[in-house]
């Protein structure tokens, strides 16, 4: 089962993905996590495209898609895979479904996270991370249950921020949201391939949810 989840950025794309890869044995493709990654080993692709992803724009379609084709030829997984953060235009849907059928594989559902601009604001500007382990928090919703201690690996204040979690670069990702990413829901839903979850609940719910629409694929 491959599927992709959408939404715009801070709907839980990642929180859910994390709980799909822990019970279905799926493996998360997040183009965003690999570009933080080439970010963090101080690659070429890492310098070239901080600036962007610090001012919250796209970067191109040709790097992105270089990425998820490097993933796919090298990865096996055994619940399929979940796109997370991709695709973000309409080239890399095209693109994607090129790449699916290359490897001899196809797409099974979009799950499309609904969730309104205010609840975004005050998600992504409380979110933070573990920086050793990768566990994320929120300073409202999902606090350590010790102060500056990580509940999952134990590390003591190695909470760390993304650089573009603040109120001007997430303008840009919801402005680069609507108008480029936006347009795939119409294409998906034509494929007859979409289907919605509303992500203001509860993570457990919204999980739930998620569960129930893949149960009909
Ligand atoms: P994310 O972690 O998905 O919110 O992505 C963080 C940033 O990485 C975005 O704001 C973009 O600058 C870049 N990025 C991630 N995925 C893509 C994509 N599919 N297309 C273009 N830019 C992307």
């Amino acid at each position: 089962m491959n599927i992709i989840l959408i939404g715009p950025p801070g709907a839980g794309k990642g929180t859910q993905a994390a709980t799909l890869v822990a019970d279905l044995d799926m493996v998360q493709l997040s183009t965003g996590d690999m570009l933080r990654a080439a970010r963090t080993s101080g690659t070429e692709l890492g310098q070239m495209v901080a600036g962007v992803m610090d001012r919250g724009e796209l970067v191109t379609d040709e790097i992105v898609i270089g990425l998820i084709e490097e993933q796919l030829i090298s990865s096996t997984s055994l619940g399929g895979f979940i796109f997370d953060g991709f695709p973000r235009t309409l080239a890399q849907a095209d693109a994607l479904n090129d790449l699916l059928s290359k490897v001899g594989q196809k797409l099974d559902a979009v799950i499309q996270m609904t969730v309104d601009d205010e609840a975004l604001v005050k998600r992504i500007t409380g979110r933070f991370t573990c920086g050793v382990c990768g566990h994320g928090y929120h300073e409202e919703f999902k606090a350590p249950i010790i102060k500056g201690k990580c509940d999952s690996c134990g590390e003591v204040g190695a909470f760390k921020k993304r650089a573009d979690d603040n109120e001007d670069a997430l303008k840009t990702r919801l402005m680069a949201y609507y108008k480029d990413t936006s347009p795939l829901i119409g294409y998906y839903y034509a494929k007859e391939q979409l289907q919605q979850v509303n992500g203001l609940n509860s993570i457990e719910k919204v999980g739930g949810e998620i569960s129930k629409a893949l149960s009909k694929i």
